[in-house]
């Protein structure tokens, strides 16, 4: 960190490492190359919000990044600082989107991509964009937490980046997103609500809210509400979780590597980590489909919290933002096992009014 924050003009660049320069480990010397990351949209949800029963609710659609999660903010830095630094490799663990936004960013900076998932774990839009944008995909017979110990002994061994969110840039790119919120915002919102997994975005959006307060461009810090999934909850339990299992599998994970940066951001903001069932999730899930937003599981886990939990904090006049960390596209799966109204017939106008009842 070397000075105070860029101040944004009216019509901001989307590209984070421009518009955020001055609060991130960018030099001369670091690639600058986009596929316009960040600038996501903050919606406000008005009957949503009626329901929840909180002053403000607004969603921060991550999922309308380049390969539709927030994961791109971390990774258009992190990859940048690896062919900066003269990698020629790039590996990581994932639950699907890591490797999907990796992938993208390797390609992008003619570097190789390595990933290595947990078979018949991964959701079917996220191994479908690693197999397209050409990475080397290695499914192990284990959960993240293994595929992730394994890629952290193989950086070790081989010059390959890791990047994964135990790079520090991971970390720095995603801090981004609280900036966006303040930025459009005029302050940080009173409470953010945000699914959490290996616990690298809950840590990074409280480093962005903290800098900015320090920076005095907002004048109070938000409670921060993290959300596990209940089968997979090791910072509700105090304990890492060794078989995790949920819906939500990009917060499928038992022992998160941001442990500490979750526990931190909890304390410090007064907030809060709980668990959310599976049914919950998925309600949620349909409810926010109900909205126009069609989201992964995972994203759904905030909004699911948020409406189990916010009467009793007593939110009447709180701004509230939900953290969209993904695209419901992703997840055909889940989608396609949403209960629809669907007829088969006939490809003839009269078979279509009989269908529809309307003959
Ligand atoms: C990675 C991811 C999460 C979890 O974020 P962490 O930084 O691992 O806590 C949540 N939702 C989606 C869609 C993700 O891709």
């Amino acid at each position: 960190m070397t000075s105070g924050p860029t101040a944004t003009g009216p019509a901001p660049t989307r590209f984070i490492l421009d518009r955020y320069r001055e609060q991130l480990p960018v030099s001369a010397a670091t690639p600058r190359l986009t596929l316009g990351e960040g600038g996501t949209p903050l919606v406000r949800l008005p009957r949503l919000e009626r329901e929840a029963g909180v002053g403000a609710l607004y969603v921060k659609l991550e999922s309308m990044n380049p390969t539709g999660s927030f994961k791109d903010r971390g990774m258009v830095l992190t990859v940048a600082k690896a062919a900066e630094e003269g990698a020629r490799a790039v590996i990581c663990a994932s639950t699907g989107n890591t490797s999907a936004s990796a992938a993208a960013y390797a390609v992008l900076h003619g570097l190789r991509a390595y990933v290595v998932v947990p078979a018949g774990r991964v959701a079917m839009g996220k191994l479908a964009q690693s197999i397209v944008y050409g990475a080397e995909i290695v499914l192990v017979d284990g959960s993240f937490d293994d595929a992730l110990r394994i890629v952290r002994e193989l950086a070790d061994r081989h010059s390959v980046a890791l990047v994964n969110s135990v790079n520090p840039h991971r970390i720095e790119g995603q801090k981004t997103a609280a900036f966006e919120i303040v930025d459009e915002l005029g302050d940080a919102p009173e409470l953010l609500c945000i699914p959490v997994g290996n616990a690298g975005n809950i840590t990074a959006y409280w480093r962005g809210f903290v800098e900015y307060y320090r920076f005095e461009r907002a004048a109070r810090l938000p409670r921060m509400w993290g959300f596990q999934a209940a089968g997979a909850a090791p910072l509700v339990a105090g304990h890492p979780v060794e078989h995790p299992e949920t819906v939500a599998t990009a917060i499928r994970i038992g022992n998160p590597a941001s442990w500490q940066g979750a526990t931190e951001a909890r304390d410090a903001s007064g907030g809060a980590i709980r668990a959310v069932t599976d049914a919950e999730i998925l309600d949620a899930y349909r409810r926010l489909a109900r909205e126009g937003v069609f989201c992964e599981p995972a994203s759904a886990a905030c909004v699911a919290g948020l409406l189990k939990h916010a009467r009793e904090a007593d939110l009447r006049d709180a701004s509230v933002v939900c953290v969209i960390t993904g695209s419901g596209l992703k997840d055909p799966d889940t989608a396609l096992g949403v209960e629809a109204v669907r007829h088969e017939t006939a490809a003839r106008v009269e078979a279509v009014e009989q269908a529809l009842g309307w003959g």
